[in-house]
Protein backbone atom coordinates (compact mmCIF):
# COMPACT_ATOMS: atom_id res chain seq x y z
CA UNK A 1 0.00 0.00 0.00
CA UNK A 2 3.24 2.21 0.04
CA UNK A 3 2.47 4.62 -2.55
CA UNK A 4 3.77 8.72 -2.25
CA UNK A 5 7.39 8.36 -1.65
CA UNK A 6 10.03 11.10 -1.69
CA UNK A 7 13.48 11.76 -0.07
CA UNK A 8 11.92 12.13 3.50
CA UNK A 9 8.13 11.86 3.10
CA UNK A 10 5.75 9.06 2.91
CA UNK A 11 1.97 8.99 2.81
CA UNK A 12 0.32 5.68 2.66
CA UNK A 13 -2.88 4.06 2.92
CA UNK A 14 -4.00 1.08 4.93
CA UNK A 15 -5.45 -1.96 3.76
CA UNK A 16 -8.86 -1.61 5.72
CA UNK A 17 -9.26 1.69 4.15
CA UNK A 18 -10.40 0.65 0.76
CA UNK A 19 -12.57 -1.71 2.19
CA UNK A 20 -14.30 1.25 4.55
CA UNK A 21 -14.51 3.67 1.14
CA UNK A 22 -16.08 1.02 -0.65
CA UNK A 23 -18.86 0.11 1.67
CA UNK A 24 -19.37 3.92 2.76
CA UNK A 25 -17.68 6.17 4.85
CA UNK A 26 -18.96 9.31 7.06
CA UNK A 27 -16.68 12.40 6.72
CA UNK A 28 -13.60 11.18 8.90
CA UNK A 29 -10.07 12.38 9.57
CA UNK A 30 -8.20 9.81 7.76
CA UNK A 31 -4.86 11.31 9.07
CA UNK A 32 -3.11 14.32 11.05
CA UNK A 33 0.81 15.09 11.34
CA UNK A 34 2.49 18.34 12.71
CA UNK A 35 4.81 19.46 10.29
CA UNK A 36 7.84 21.76 10.89
CA UNK A 37 8.02 25.17 9.83
CA UNK A 38 6.87 26.95 7.43
CA UNK A 39 4.61 24.63 6.88
CA UNK A 40 1.95 23.93 10.23
CA UNK A 41 0.18 20.99 9.92
CA UNK A 42 -1.50 18.16 7.86
CA UNK A 43 -5.22 16.92 7.92
CA UNK A 44 -6.35 14.67 5.34
CA UNK A 45 -10.11 13.73 5.80
CA UNK A 46 -12.25 11.26 3.32
CA UNK A 47 -15.51 9.95 2.51
CA UNK A 48 -17.29 8.19 0.53
CA UNK A 49 -21.43 7.51 -0.22
CA UNK A 50 -23.26 6.67 -3.22
CA UNK A 51 -22.15 9.56 -5.09
CA UNK A 52 -18.66 8.67 -4.94
CA UNK A 53 -15.15 8.79 -3.08
CA UNK A 54 -14.05 12.35 -1.92
CA UNK A 55 -10.40 12.92 -0.49
CA UNK A 56 -8.84 15.82 0.75
CA UNK A 57 -5.82 16.95 2.15
CA UNK A 58 -4.88 19.94 3.19
CA UNK A 59 -1.38 21.50 4.33
CA UNK A 60 -1.87 24.22 6.16
CA UNK A 61 1.34 26.59 6.33
CA UNK A 62 2.39 28.20 9.88
CA UNK A 63 2.48 31.69 9.63
CA UNK A 64 2.49 33.64 6.45
CA UNK A 65 4.19 31.04 5.04
CA UNK A 66 0.96 30.60 2.99
CA UNK A 67 1.92 31.84 -0.20
CA UNK A 68 5.02 29.98 0.08
CA UNK A 69 3.08 26.78 0.07
CA UNK A 70 1.31 27.64 -2.78
CA UNK A 71 3.85 28.73 -5.10
CA UNK A 72 6.26 25.89 -4.21
CA UNK A 73 3.32 23.22 -5.77
CA UNK A 74 2.93 25.79 -8.92
CA UNK A 75 -0.64 27.45 -7.77
CA UNK A 76 0.38 30.56 -7.84
CA UNK A 77 3.63 32.54 -9.09
CA UNK A 78 4.80 35.51 -6.86
CA UNK A 79 5.78 38.58 -8.24
CA UNK A 80 9.50 39.05 -8.97
CA UNK A 81 11.81 36.82 -10.36
CA UNK A 82 12.74 33.49 -10.04
CA UNK A 83 9.11 31.65 -10.56
CA UNK A 84 10.25 28.22 -8.31
CA UNK A 85 9.87 24.84 -10.09
CA UNK A 86 6.30 23.71 -9.25
CA UNK A 87 7.24 20.48 -7.30
CA UNK A 88 4.18 18.60 -8.99
CA UNK A 89 4.03 19.23 -13.08
CA UNK A 90 7.19 17.25 -14.06
CA UNK A 91 6.08 14.22 -11.72
CA UNK A 92 2.42 13.64 -12.87
CA UNK A 93 0.18 14.01 -15.94
CA UNK A 94 -1.61 17.70 -15.18
CA UNK A 95 -3.47 20.26 -16.78
CA UNK A 96 -2.92 23.80 -15.30
CA UNK A 97 -6.03 25.93 -13.94
CA UNK A 98 -6.16 29.57 -13.49
CA UNK A 99 -6.71 28.28 -9.86
CA UNK A 100 -4.43 25.52 -9.54
CA UNK A 101 -3.69 22.24 -11.12
CA UNK A 102 -5.55 19.43 -12.33
CA UNK A 103 -3.80 15.73 -11.33
CA UNK A 104 -4.85 13.35 -14.55
CA UNK A 105 -5.60 9.99 -14.55
CA UNK A 106 -4.74 7.72 -17.68
CA UNK A 107 -7.63 8.49 -19.93
CA UNK A 108 -6.73 12.18 -19.36
CA UNK A 109 -9.41 13.41 -17.11
CA UNK A 110 -9.33 15.47 -13.98
CA UNK A 111 -8.51 13.30 -10.90
CA UNK A 112 -6.95 15.17 -8.08
CA UNK A 113 -7.11 19.45 -7.94
CA UNK A 114 -4.32 20.92 -6.21
CA UNK A 115 -5.53 24.12 -5.70
CA UNK A 116 -5.60 26.87 -2.74
CA UNK A 117 -8.02 26.59 0.39
CA UNK A 118 -8.97 28.91 3.31
CA UNK A 119 -6.35 30.81 4.59
CA UNK A 120 -3.67 30.33 2.01
CA UNK A 121 -3.55 26.17 2.23
CA UNK A 122 -2.56 23.86 -0.38
CA UNK A 123 -5.31 21.57 -0.67
CA UNK A 124 -5.04 17.89 -2.89
CA UNK A 125 -8.07 16.92 -3.06
CA UNK A 126 -11.45 15.09 -5.06
CA UNK A 127 -14.94 15.66 -4.40
CA UNK A 128 -16.26 18.82 -2.94
CA UNK A 129 -15.21 20.11 0.33
CA UNK A 130 -16.69 23.23 1.36
CA UNK A 131 -14.58 23.39 4.50
CA UNK A 132 -11.54 23.47 2.71
CA UNK A 133 -11.48 25.13 -0.48
CA UNK A 134 -12.33 28.26 -1.03
CA UNK A 135 -15.74 29.58 -2.41
CA UNK A 136 -14.48 30.23 -5.89
CA UNK A 137 -12.16 27.61 -7.60
CA UNK A 138 -12.72 24.58 -10.19
CA UNK A 139 -14.47 21.88 -8.57
CA UNK A 140 -12.98 18.16 -8.33
CA UNK A 141 -14.44 15.20 -9.28
CA UNK A 142 -15.57 12.55 -6.95
CA UNK A 143 -14.08 9.55 -7.87
CA UNK A 144 -15.60 7.21 -9.01
CA UNK A 145 -13.89 4.13 -8.20
CA UNK A 146 -15.42 1.00 -10.77
CA UNK A 147 -13.23 -2.23 -8.92
CA UNK A 148 -10.88 -2.43 -6.12
CA UNK A 149 -8.47 -2.04 -8.41
CA UNK A 150 -8.62 1.40 -9.62
CA UNK A 151 -9.82 2.35 -6.02
CA UNK A 152 -6.27 1.25 -4.95
CA UNK A 153 -4.43 2.83 -7.73
CA UNK A 154 -6.19 6.50 -7.29
CA UNK A 155 -4.95 6.31 -3.61
CA UNK A 156 -1.71 5.50 -4.35
CA UNK A 157 -1.71 8.45 -6.86
CA UNK A 158 -3.58 10.83 -3.87
CA UNK A 159 -0.89 9.86 -1.44
CA UNK A 160 1.88 10.39 -4.04
CA UNK A 161 0.40 13.87 -4.97
CA UNK A 162 0.18 15.00 -1.20
CA UNK A 163 3.98 13.73 -0.43
CA UNK A 164 5.21 15.30 -3.48
CA UNK A 165 3.07 18.61 -2.54
CA UNK A 166 5.34 18.72 1.17
CA UNK A 167 7.70 17.50 -0.41
CA UNK A 168 7.83 20.52 -2.80
CA UNK A 169 7.51 23.09 -0.20
CA UNK A 170 10.93 22.19 1.85
CA UNK A 171 13.18 21.94 -1.75
CA UNK A 172 12.01 24.82 -2.85
CA UNK A 173 13.20 26.43 0.36
CA UNK A 174 16.43 24.04 0.04
CA UNK A 175 15.43 22.84 3.58
CA UNK A 176 15.62 19.48 5.13
CA UNK A 177 12.35 18.07 5.06
CA UNK A 178 10.57 16.49 7.93
CA UNK A 179 11.25 12.62 8.41
CA UNK A 180 7.70 11.87 7.79
CA UNK A 181 5.61 8.95 7.68
CA UNK A 182 1.31 9.33 7.79
CA UNK A 183 -0.90 6.26 6.86
CA UNK A 184 -4.96 6.97 5.99
CA UNK A 185 -6.99 4.93 8.23
CA UNK A 186 -10.33 4.69 8.58
CA UNK A 187 -10.34 4.88 12.12
CA UNK A 188 -9.84 8.73 12.86
CA UNK A 189 -12.56 10.68 14.66
CA UNK A 190 -15.87 11.65 12.43
CA UNK A 191 -15.37 15.52 11.61
CA UNK A 192 -19.18 15.99 13.11
CA UNK A 193 -17.49 14.69 16.71
CA UNK A 194 -14.52 17.27 16.12
CA UNK A 195 -16.92 19.79 15.84
CA UNK A 196 -18.62 18.67 18.56
CA UNK A 197 -15.47 18.85 20.34
CA UNK A 198 -15.15 22.54 18.77
CA UNK A 199 -18.55 23.43 20.03
CA UNK A 200 -17.97 22.67 23.23
CA UNK A 201 -14.56 24.30 23.65
CA UNK A 202 -16.09 27.47 22.50
CA UNK A 203 -19.06 27.13 24.95
CA UNK A 204 -16.36 26.62 27.53
CA UNK A 205 -14.79 29.84 26.98
CA UNK A 206 -17.66 31.80 28.88
CA UNK A 207 -19.16 32.63 25.53
CA UNK A 208 -15.79 34.16 23.75
CA UNK A 209 -15.59 32.09 21.20
CA UNK A 210 -12.42 33.22 18.83
CA UNK A 211 -13.90 33.91 15.16
CA UNK A 212 -12.27 31.47 14.04
CA UNK A 213 -13.94 28.42 15.92
CA UNK A 214 -17.21 30.14 15.66
CA UNK A 215 -16.61 30.03 12.05
CA UNK A 216 -16.17 26.27 12.10
CA UNK A 217 -18.58 25.95 14.75
CA UNK A 218 -21.61 27.08 12.15
CA UNK A 219 -20.44 24.78 9.04
CA UNK A 220 -23.97 23.16 8.11
CA UNK A 221 -23.84 18.77 9.23
CA UNK A 222 -26.32 18.35 6.31
CA UNK A 223 -23.34 19.08 3.63
CA UNK A 224 -21.52 15.87 4.96
CA UNK A 225 -24.57 13.74 4.53
CA UNK A 226 -26.22 14.73 0.84
CA UNK A 227 -24.70 12.12 -1.58
CA UNK A 228 -25.02 13.78 -4.36
CA UNK A 229 -24.36 17.24 -4.07
CA UNK A 230 -22.87 18.08 -0.95
CA UNK A 231 -23.96 21.57 -0.87
CA UNK A 232 -27.79 21.49 -0.75
CA UNK A 233 -28.55 21.42 2.86
CA UNK A 234 -30.63 18.30 3.82
CA UNK A 235 -32.65 20.08 6.55
CA UNK A 236 -36.22 21.63 5.98
CA UNK A 237 -38.51 23.97 7.89
CA UNK A 238 -39.89 20.91 10.10
CA UNK A 239 -36.37 20.79 11.47
CA UNK A 240 -37.20 24.56 12.98
CA UNK A 241 -39.25 24.64 16.25
CA UNK A 242 -41.07 27.91 16.47
CA UNK A 243 -40.15 31.48 14.70
CA UNK A 244 -43.33 30.98 13.10
CA UNK A 245 -43.47 34.43 11.22
CA UNK A 246 -39.81 34.15 10.25
CA UNK A 247 -40.16 30.46 9.23
CA UNK A 248 -43.59 31.87 6.99
CA UNK A 249 -41.51 34.67 5.40
CA UNK A 250 -38.69 32.22 4.60
CA UNK A 251 -41.20 29.43 3.32
CA UNK A 252 -42.53 32.36 1.02
CA UNK A 253 -39.41 33.35 -0.15
CA UNK A 254 -38.55 29.91 -0.70
CA UNK A 255 -41.56 28.97 -3.20
CA UNK A 256 -40.44 31.97 -4.92
CA UNK A 257 -36.80 30.83 -5.41
CA UNK A 258 -38.46 27.53 -6.71
CA UNK A 259 -40.86 28.76 -8.75
CA UNK A 260 -40.80 32.51 -9.98
CA UNK A 261 -43.66 32.08 -12.13
CA UNK A 262 -46.33 34.12 -10.18
CA UNK A 263 -44.08 36.67 -9.45
CA UNK A 264 -43.92 36.86 -13.46
CA UNK A 265 -47.11 36.67 -14.06
CA UNK A 266 -47.92 39.82 -11.66
CA UNK A 267 -44.80 41.19 -13.41
CA UNK A 268 -43.23 41.95 -9.75
CA UNK A 269 -39.86 40.82 -8.73
CA UNK A 270 -39.27 37.78 -6.28
CA UNK A 271 -37.83 38.94 -2.89
CA UNK A 272 -33.55 39.62 -3.44
CA UNK A 273 -32.38 40.16 0.10
CA UNK A 274 -33.14 39.20 3.36
CA UNK A 275 -31.94 40.37 6.74
CA UNK A 276 -32.61 37.64 9.61
CA UNK A 277 -31.56 39.64 12.80
CA UNK A 278 -31.69 38.64 16.65
CA UNK A 279 -29.26 37.69 19.24
CA UNK A 280 -27.07 34.50 18.88
CA UNK A 281 -28.61 31.08 18.77
CA UNK A 282 -32.08 31.71 18.09
CA UNK A 283 -31.86 30.12 14.52
CA UNK A 284 -30.97 32.35 11.66
CA UNK A 285 -28.53 30.01 10.01
CA UNK A 286 -30.85 27.25 10.36
CA UNK A 287 -33.25 29.32 8.84
CA UNK A 288 -31.42 29.73 5.81
CA UNK A 289 -29.88 26.26 5.45
CA UNK A 290 -33.76 24.93 5.71
CA UNK A 291 -34.40 27.67 2.87
CA UNK A 292 -31.82 26.47 0.62
CA UNK A 293 -32.91 22.96 1.40
CA UNK A 294 -36.07 23.02 0.74
CA UNK A 295 -35.20 25.21 -2.60
CA UNK A 296 -32.67 22.60 -3.86
CA UNK A 297 -29.93 25.88 -3.57
CA UNK A 298 -27.02 25.69 -2.89
CA UNK A 299 -26.29 26.92 0.41
CA UNK A 300 -22.43 28.88 0.19
CA UNK A 301 -22.19 30.31 3.46
CA UNK A 302 -19.73 33.33 4.09
CA UNK A 303 -18.44 34.57 7.27
CA UNK A 304 -16.81 37.57 8.07
CA UNK A 305 -13.52 36.28 8.98
CA UNK A 306 -13.30 34.50 5.29
CA UNK A 307 -13.95 37.36 3.48
CA UNK A 308 -11.76 40.29 5.51
CA UNK A 309 -7.83 40.43 4.87
CA UNK A 310 -5.73 42.82 5.68
CA UNK A 311 -4.10 42.95 2.17
CA UNK A 312 -5.46 46.36 0.49
CA UNK A 313 -8.19 45.15 -2.28
CA UNK A 314 -8.44 41.53 -1.25
CA UNK A 315 -11.73 41.77 0.80
CA UNK A 316 -13.59 42.88 -2.14
CA UNK A 317 -12.04 40.44 -4.55
CA UNK A 318 -12.98 37.38 -2.10
CA UNK A 319 -16.41 39.34 -1.41
CA UNK A 320 -16.82 39.62 -5.74
CA UNK A 321 -15.56 35.75 -5.99
CA UNK A 322 -18.50 34.71 -3.52
CA UNK A 323 -20.74 36.40 -5.76
CA UNK A 324 -19.60 35.23 -9.06
CA UNK A 325 -19.84 31.64 -7.46
CA UNK A 326 -23.36 31.84 -6.79
CA UNK A 327 -24.22 33.10 -10.19
CA UNK A 328 -22.41 29.98 -11.62
CA UNK A 329 -23.99 27.52 -9.30
CA UNK A 330 -27.54 29.39 -9.69
CA UNK A 331 -30.06 28.31 -7.85
CA UNK A 332 -28.14 29.35 -5.13
CA UNK A 333 -28.53 31.30 -1.39
CA UNK A 334 -25.65 32.95 -0.45
CA UNK A 335 -25.45 33.28 3.47
CA UNK A 336 -23.47 36.47 4.90
CA UNK A 337 -22.92 35.25 8.54
CA UNK A 338 -22.44 38.22 11.02
CA UNK A 339 -22.55 40.93 8.32
CA UNK A 340 -22.27 43.79 10.39
CA UNK A 341 -18.96 42.59 10.65
CA UNK A 342 -18.33 42.83 6.85
CA UNK A 343 -20.58 45.84 5.91
CA UNK A 344 -20.65 48.28 9.33
CA UNK A 345 -21.91 51.49 9.17
CA UNK A 346 -20.00 53.17 6.99
CA UNK A 347 -20.42 56.53 9.22
CA UNK A 348 -17.70 55.61 11.81
CA UNK A 349 -15.95 52.95 9.46
CA UNK A 350 -12.55 52.91 7.68
CA UNK A 351 -12.16 53.26 3.64
CA UNK A 352 -12.08 49.11 3.42
CA UNK A 353 -15.69 48.90 4.94
CA UNK A 354 -16.70 51.49 1.93
CA UNK A 355 -15.47 49.49 -0.51
CA UNK A 356 -16.44 46.43 1.05
CA UNK A 357 -20.36 47.69 0.91
CA UNK A 358 -19.98 49.60 -2.55
CA UNK A 359 -18.83 45.94 -3.73
CA UNK A 360 -21.73 44.44 -1.92
CA UNK A 361 -23.88 47.12 -3.12
CA UNK A 362 -23.19 46.82 -6.61
CA UNK A 363 -23.16 43.16 -6.80
CA UNK A 364 -27.11 43.40 -5.12
CA UNK A 365 -28.28 45.51 -7.69
CA UNK A 366 -26.77 43.34 -10.38
CA UNK A 367 -28.61 40.31 -9.29
CA UNK A 368 -31.44 42.26 -10.93
CA UNK A 369 -30.30 40.27 -14.00
CA UNK A 370 -29.97 36.75 -12.66
CA UNK A 371 -32.69 34.42 -11.84
CA UNK A 372 -31.76 31.97 -9.21
CA UNK A 373 -29.46 33.90 -6.85
CA UNK A 374 -30.93 34.76 -3.28
CA UNK A 375 -28.86 36.83 -0.92
CA UNK A 376 -29.39 36.32 2.91
CA UNK A 377 -27.16 37.54 6.07
CA UNK A 378 -27.68 37.62 9.78
CA UNK A 379 -27.04 40.07 12.29
CA UNK A 380 -26.87 40.43 16.20
CA UNK A 381 -26.48 43.70 15.52
CA UNK A 382 -29.10 45.27 12.80
CA UNK A 383 -28.25 48.50 14.08
CA UNK A 384 -24.60 48.54 13.13
CA UNK A 385 -25.89 47.72 9.37
CA UNK A 386 -25.32 50.36 6.62
CA UNK A 387 -28.25 51.77 6.57
CA UNK A 388 -27.67 51.68 2.34
CA UNK A 389 -28.34 48.14 2.31
CA UNK A 390 -31.58 47.65 4.00
CA UNK A 391 -33.11 49.83 1.12
CA UNK A 392 -35.57 48.30 -1.43
CA UNK A 393 -33.71 46.37 -4.21
CA UNK A 394 -31.31 45.27 -1.92
CA UNK A 395 -31.66 43.42 1.78
CA UNK A 396 -35.71 44.64 1.88
CA UNK A 397 -36.81 42.25 3.93
CA UNK A 398 -36.03 42.40 7.48
CA UNK A 399 -37.03 39.16 9.41
CA UNK A 400 -36.70 39.29 13.20
CA UNK A 401 -35.52 35.94 15.24
CA UNK A 402 -36.13 36.48 18.37
CA UNK A 403 -35.25 34.75 21.78
CA UNK A 404 -37.98 32.20 21.48
CA UNK A 405 -41.15 32.53 23.65
CA UNK A 406 -42.49 29.38 26.13
CA UNK A 407 -44.51 27.86 23.07
CA UNK A 408 -41.55 28.58 20.63
CA UNK A 409 -39.20 26.73 23.49
CA UNK A 410 -41.36 23.48 23.76
CA UNK A 411 -41.38 23.46 20.04
CA UNK A 412 -37.58 23.54 19.61
CA UNK A 413 -37.50 20.67 22.57
CA UNK A 414 -39.77 18.60 20.07
CA UNK A 415 -37.86 18.38 17.36
CA UNK A 416 -34.39 18.11 19.40
CA UNK A 417 -36.27 15.17 21.06
CA UNK A 418 -38.02 14.12 18.15
CA UNK A 419 -34.51 14.31 15.50
CA UNK A 420 -32.94 12.16 18.73
CA UNK A 421 -34.82 9.14 18.43
CA UNK A 422 -35.26 9.09 15.11
CA UNK A 423 -30.58 9.08 14.97
CA UNK A 424 -30.94 6.27 17.34
CA UNK A 425 -34.16 4.35 16.11
CA UNK A 426 -35.48 3.57 19.28
CA UNK A 427 -37.43 5.69 22.05
CA UNK A 428 -34.79 7.90 24.54
CA UNK A 429 -37.45 10.45 26.53
CA UNK A 430 -40.03 9.47 29.20
CA UNK A 431 -42.78 11.06 27.07
CA UNK A 432 -43.43 14.75 29.25
CA UNK A 433 -46.58 15.05 30.53
CA UNK A 434 -47.92 19.11 31.24
CA UNK A 435 -46.29 18.94 34.91
CA UNK A 436 -43.14 18.03 33.10
CA UNK A 437 -42.92 20.85 30.50
CA UNK A 438 -44.34 23.16 32.95
CA UNK A 439 -41.40 22.88 34.59
CA UNK A 440 -39.03 22.05 31.63
CA UNK A 441 -40.06 25.68 30.19
CA UNK A 442 -39.89 27.52 33.20
CA UNK A 443 -36.07 26.72 33.74
CA UNK A 444 -35.11 27.22 30.15
CA UNK A 445 -36.52 30.90 30.09
CA UNK A 446 -34.63 33.56 28.35
CA UNK A 447 -33.05 30.13 26.36
CA UNK A 448 -32.15 29.95 22.68
CA UNK A 449 -32.58 27.24 20.39
CA UNK A 450 -28.80 26.45 20.23
CA UNK A 451 -28.96 26.24 24.03
CA UNK A 452 -31.92 23.79 24.27
CA UNK A 453 -30.33 22.11 21.47
CA UNK A 454 -27.49 21.95 24.13
CA UNK A 455 -29.80 20.74 26.89
CA UNK A 456 -30.96 18.14 25.06
CA UNK A 457 -27.39 17.05 24.11
CA UNK A 458 -25.95 17.36 27.49
CA UNK A 459 -28.86 14.72 28.64
CA UNK A 460 -27.93 12.12 26.10
CA UNK A 461 -24.32 12.61 26.51
CA UNK A 462 -24.42 11.73 29.92
CA UNK A 463 -26.60 8.90 29.40
CA UNK A 464 -23.92 7.28 26.64
CA UNK A 465 -21.14 8.37 29.07
CA UNK A 466 -22.45 6.10 31.89
CA UNK A 467 -22.45 3.29 29.09
CA UNK A 468 -26.01 2.93 29.08
CA UNK A 469 -27.46 0.92 26.74
CA UNK A 470 -30.86 1.23 27.64
CA UNK A 471 -33.27 3.27 29.32
CA UNK A 472 -35.14 6.49 28.95
CA UNK A 473 -34.53 10.56 30.24
CA UNK A 474 -37.09 11.37 32.48
CA UNK A 475 -38.35 14.89 32.61
CA UNK A 476 -36.17 15.81 35.50
CA UNK A 477 -32.47 14.85 34.16
CA UNK A 478 -33.49 17.46 31.06
CA UNK A 479 -34.38 19.95 33.95
CA UNK A 480 -31.20 19.66 35.67
CA UNK A 481 -29.12 19.66 32.55
CA UNK A 482 -30.81 23.23 31.27
CA UNK A 483 -29.50 24.63 34.75
CA UNK A 484 -25.63 23.22 33.79
CA UNK A 485 -26.54 25.62 30.50
CA UNK A 486 -28.22 28.64 31.96
CA UNK A 487 -25.82 31.33 32.50
CA UNK A 488 -25.15 32.56 35.28
CA UNK A 489 -26.41 35.75 35.40
P1 LIG B 1 -25.52 33.15 15.60
O1 LIG B 1 -26.22 34.49 15.66
O2 LIG B 1 -24.66 32.89 16.80
O3 LIG B 1 -24.86 32.90 14.29
P2 LIG B 1 -27.82 31.63 14.78
O4 LIG B 1 -29.01 32.45 15.09
O5 LIG B 1 -27.37 31.58 13.37
O6 LIG B 1 -26.65 32.02 15.76
P3 LIG B 1 -27.97 28.80 14.56
O7 LIG B 1 -26.52 28.64 14.24
O8 LIG B 1 -28.92 28.68 13.45
O9 LIG B 1 -28.16 30.18 15.30
O10 LIG B 1 -28.39 27.80 15.72
C1 LIG B 1 -27.49 26.88 16.29
C2 LIG B 1 -28.17 25.56 16.53
O11 LIG B 1 -29.18 25.72 17.54
C3 LIG B 1 -28.90 25.00 15.34
O12 LIG B 1 -28.06 24.25 14.51
C4 LIG B 1 -29.98 24.15 15.99
O13 LIG B 1 -29.47 22.89 16.41
C5 LIG B 1 -30.30 24.92 17.25
N1 LIG B 1 -31.46 25.81 17.05
C6 LIG B 1 -31.47 27.16 17.12
N2 LIG B 1 -32.70 27.63 16.90
C7 LIG B 1 -33.49 26.56 16.64
C8 LIG B 1 -34.88 26.40 16.33
N3 LIG B 1 -35.70 27.44 16.23
N4 LIG B 1 -35.33 25.14 16.12
C9 LIG B 1 -34.53 24.08 16.22
N5 LIG B 1 -33.21 24.17 16.52
C10 LIG B 1 -32.69 25.39 16.74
Amino acid sequence: MTSGTSTRVIVDWAPELKGRLRTGLPLTVLAQATLQPPLGRLLIMGRSDDGGVSLAASLMPGGRAGVLALSAVGIIKPAGAGIPPAALRPRFPAREHRKGIFILDAEGDDLFLVGSGLLNQVVVSCGPWPLLIPLVGPRAPKLQPEDEETLASNLDTFCAVVAASIDGVYRHLRQEGPELKVTLRPEGPTVNDALEGVRRLGRSAAGAASTGLSGLRREPPGQVHRPHDEAIPEVSFADVGGQDEARSELEAICAALRDPTHYRRWAVRPPRGVLLYGPPGTGKTLLARCLAGEAGARFIHVRATDITSKWYGEAESRLQQAFDWARQQSPAVIFFDEIDAIARNREDSHEATHRLVSTLLENMDGLREMQGVLVLAATNRPEAVDSALTRPGRFDRLVEVPLPPRAGRKAIFAVHLRRAEQTARRRLFVPLGDRDWERLLSATEGFSGAEIAETVRRALETRARAGDLEGEIAADDLVEHARTVARPW
